[in-house]
């Protein structure tokens, strides 16, 4: 599933090749997404010139001239740039053909991708209005998180992964992060001192920064063809894991289940 870093290589790969450029038309060949993409999207962005691509939490923001298009990759999507009338694969559900002779190609074999199109503020939408901050953005901190995790009982885990709270930590960086961070993911929220939220912060920033960074070397692929997630990259203490030695202490690495997702940890490394 393409995760945060994932998409913020996406928007890098993609970026330079749209912006500056008129929508010369939107192909649309399956509206069943997520949503059904509403029928009047084509007529609504042709003639329109992209003014930058931006992210917020996983939706790609493509700002054109009088409005925004909103793009979620779902679980199996990808967004790619090609020559305008590429040969179209199975799961190819729609092209924003450029004027420059290329397009933006999206394909999703499970379908679970959305697109909308806002004329308003993007970050006044339904789908986005409610997301708590960016990880990466410095409104994200200790004392923020010690304020919204007062008197919660909920696991830690859990709650990093609520996108209420923070977006874009999933299941596999909201694991290496409690590693890193040496706080055990079953661990109520409400009782997490602050030196550990600044520790929690840091290591957050720190695997998600670490999976851009890996993530933009396998740029080259996500503008042309195969497009291999960052996170594959990058070496994990404790994701999918068990039993193995951990990488600091050599205890072996446990698994357990949270919110019906796997969680690994280290019980040495982790209090
Ligand atoms: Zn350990």
């Amino acid at each position: 599933m393409p995760e945060l870093p994932e998409v913020e290589t996406t928007r890098r790969g993609i970026r330079a090749a749209l912006v500056g450029c008129r929508v010369q038309a939107f192909d649309l060949r399956e509206p069943r997404l997520r949503w059904r993409v509403e029928p009047t999207l084509a007529a609504a962005v042709a003639g329109q010139r992209v003014v930058d691509v931006r992210r917020r939490a996983k939706y790609l923001l493509i700002d054109l001239e009088r409005g925004t298009l909103i793009a979620h990759l779902g679980m199996s999507g990808s967004l790619r740039v090609m020559p305008a009338g590429s040969p179209r694969l199975t799961h190819d559900h729609y092209d924003l053909v450029l004027d420059s002779g290329q397009c933006l190609r999206f394909n999703d074999p499970r379908r679970f991708g959305s697109l909308h199109w806002c004329t308003g503020d993007p970050h006044e939408h339904a789908l986005l209005a409610s997301l708590g901050p960016e990880p990466l953005d410095d409104a994200f901190d200790a004392g923020y998180l010690a304020a919204r995790a007062r008197g919660r009982k909920a696991a830690v885990k859990i709650f990093l992964m609520d996108q209420r709270i923070v977006v874009g930590v999933g299941n596999i960086y909201a694991s290496e992060a409690l590693f890193r961070a040496g706080v055990r993911p079953r661990r109520a929220a409400g009782r997490i001192t602050r030196e550990q939220w600044r520790r929690i912060v840091a290591a957050i920033r720190a695997v998600l920064s670490d999976a851009i960074r890996q993530g933009g070397t396998t740029l080259r692929d996500y503008v042309s063809a195969d497009g291999t997630p960052g996170y594959f990259r990058q070496e994990l203490f404790v994701y999918e894991r068990t039993g193995d030695p951990c990488r600091r202490c050599a205890t072996p690495i446990r698994h357990l289940v949270q919110g019906q997702r796997s969680t690994y940890f280290c019980p040495s490394c982790q209090q």
